[in-house]
């Protein structure tokens, strides 16, 4: 099972946002502190995801920082496709929907704030295994 969602830069009207809220009224493209630390100690009952996150960075993101998340554990990764300034973050969450799998690997990010100052997610993908 794949879901996927493109979002337009900043347009919270469309139609996907209510479907891509996590639980605790956060959208993906803002990410959620709490769903990221839900995912650090997870039941393990709970499905396995495999979450994408594109964004942009209006500036770019030290080779040292995108080496430094892979020891996260999680299988996090973050990486920088051809585009300047479009980076691909994934990792690998148990949640209960992949809304919140997505959501607290851009929490992720939140928390890395200092290493990533500003992000504008673009694009999320959970896939469960
Ligand atoms: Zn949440």
């Amino acid at each position: 099972m794949v879901e996927t969602a493109i979002f337009g830069m900043g347009d919270q009207s469309h139609p996907e946002t209510a479907r891509w809220t996590c639980p605790h009224g956060r959208h993906v493209g803002q990410g959620c502190v709490p769903c990221y630390r839900a995912a650090t100690a997870p039941d393990p009952a709970l499905p396995l995801w495999a979450a994408v996150v594109w964004f942009t960075s209006p500036r770019p993101i030290p080779i040292k920082v995108l080496h430094d998340v892979h020891r996260h554990g999680r299988h996090f990764a973050l990486d920088q496709p051809s585009t300047p300034l479009v980076f691909l973050l994934t990792g690998q969450a148990r949640a209960a929907e992949g809304v919140e799998a997505v959501a607290g690997l851009v929490g992720f990010l939140l928390q890395s704030r200092g290493a990533v100052d500003d992000f504008t997610v673009t694009e999320v993908r959970a896939t469960r295994y």
